[in-house]
């Protein structure tokens, strides 16, 4: 049995039976046998049962909302917006049937046409941190594109995708279309990166377990898309609107407890302008509300194990130069204080590596080449942010910026309609916007002879 545990008391939330090979090979073949079925719903009939979907989903929010801030640990309004990002990701994809054009292209002898065909049964792999949210990114436009889905979350988050396979039932999906499956990644998600009847693996995590999905589906030569690690930098020149900078920085790596691919770990700021910079900065982290997930005013809750307390930990050794130190609450929890290091230099390890927990590193830069110089040295490249009043500059550094997605004075960078994906090793394709759907077909190239010979 898989043990649900909420991280804010420590308390067993749910028992489940835990899937192993047998259960996700089952999960595949009904998956298997939904498809032909799926594939040939007309477009205008697959669109309006995503928006039926969409608007079951919003009819359960509430619910959905406070089993994700129970189960993860996340503060209750978060889980709302999250929520609300998720039916507006099957509302934008249940537009998707109707808009999967191909091409005409002009050849002698006949006529040439393009078709985005669906993949198949397509396995997607999602982390604990977003858990819906993830899911959704990758259920939807799959669903749009016809193809039928296997789902399986991480076994510290599974309640609300069994949700979600409860929900696309009772809004009228057909069976076997969504599948999920409550089972470990070593033997439930391995064996569907192995399946041979799995065209595809969507795969949301660390990047030490996307690799070894990019391995283990070269043997089936699976198409993969891959969103993995982060350790992007908020770039604070000394032309910037400080107090704006400043306000905003905590949250972009402090939500979610720091458990955010995208969080922006490594504040980068103009040397000149380092000690204003963090006064502004202490005011904001001692303002911040860290406790219970379920109270309305809260900004963090804990970490999602006591494991992964234990590995943010470990970025702080004895002599860290801990330069803020916000609060958290005592007794059970998996609570951990919003943290920044100051100075830091690039090389130390709690610059390198992704912590995955509320620590900032705050790292000061001469000129514009340095800081693109240090934000470029990183194996990751997912997301970032740039703060200036200076539109050239803030230009030539947003292209400069080895990164899959970058915001200008503002560290958002998470739409439903714009794409999201990383550089380097932080993944593989891209989720959301227009160009999701590629990830979910093939391209097939069809030739009418209209002329003898
Ligand atoms: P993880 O890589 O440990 O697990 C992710 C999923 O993979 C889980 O469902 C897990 O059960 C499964 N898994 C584990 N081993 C597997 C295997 N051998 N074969 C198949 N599946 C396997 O990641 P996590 O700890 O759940 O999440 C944190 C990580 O996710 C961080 O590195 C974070 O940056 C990353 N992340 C990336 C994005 C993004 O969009 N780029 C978003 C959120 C999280």
């Amino acid at each position: 049995m898989i043990e649900v545990v909420e991280p804010a008391t420590e308390q067993v939330i749910a028992e489940l039976p835990r899937a192993g090979v047998e259960e996700t090979d089952a999960a595949v073949a009904r998956a298997k046998q939904a498809f032909e079925g799926w594939r040939a719903v007309s477009p205008p009939d697959r669109a309006a049962l995503l928006h039926r979907l969409a608007d079951a989903l919003e009819e359960h929010a509430g619910e959905l909302a406070t089993t994700e801030a129970r189960n993860v640990g996340k503060p209750i309004a978060d889980a709302r917006d999250e929520i609300e990002m998720v039916v507006h990701t099957f509302r934008y994809y249940a537009a998707a049937p109707e808009r999967l054009l191909g091409q005409t292209i002009p050849v002698p002898g006949g006529v040439d046409m393009t078709f985005r065909e669906p993949l198949g049964v397509v396995g997607l792999i999602v982390p604990w941190n977003f858990p819906l949210t993830i899911a959704s990114w990758k259920v939807a436009p799959a669903l749009a594109a016809g193809n039928t889905v296997v789902l399986k979350p991480a076994e510290l988050t599974p309640l609300t995708a069994l949700e979600l396979e409860r929900i696309a039932l009772e809004a009228g999906l057909p069976e076997g279309v969504v599948n999920v499956l409550a089972g470990p990644g070593s033997v439930a998600g391995k064996r569907l990166v192995e399946h041979p009847d799995v065209a595809k693996i969507a795969f949301t995590g660390s990047t030490e377990v996307g690799r070894g999905i990019a391995e283990g589906s070269a043997a089936t030569i699976k198409r993969v898309t891959l969103e993995l690690g982060g350790k992007s930098a908020n770039i604070v020149f000394a032309d910037a609107d400080l107090e704006r900078a400043a306000a905003s920085a905590p949250l972009a790596v402090f939500a979610n407890a720091g458990q955010d691919c995208c969080a922006r770990s490594r504040i980068l700021v103009e040397r000149s302008v380092v000690d204003r910079f963090l006064e502004a900065l202490e005011e904001t982290v001692d303002d911040m509300r860290v406790g219970d997930p379920l109270d309305e005013a809260t900004q963090m809750g804990p970490l999602i194990s006591a494991d992964q307390r234990e590995k943010v930990a470990s970025f702080l050794s004895d002599d860290a130069p801990v330069a803020i130190r916000g609060t958290a609450p005592d007794g059970p929890g998996y609570w951990f204080p919003p943290t920044v290091l100051a100075p830091m230099s690039n090389s130390d390890r709690a610059a390198r590596e992704e912590i995955f927990g509320p620590v900032a590193c705050v790292i000061p830069f001469a000129d514009e080449r340095e800081a693109v110089e240090i934000a470029n040295d990183t194996i990751y490249g997912l997301s970032g942010s740039i703060w200036t009043r200076d539109g050239a500059k803030a230009l030539r550094t947003a292209r400069a910026i080895e990164t899959g997605v970058i915001s200008i004075n503002s560290n958002t960078s998470v739409r439903v309609s714009t794409p999201f994906g990383g550089f380097k090793q932080s993944g593989v394709g891209r989720e959301l916007g227009p160009d999701a759907l590629e990830h979910y077909t093939e391209l097939k190239n069809v030739f009418y002879a209209t002329e003898d010979g």
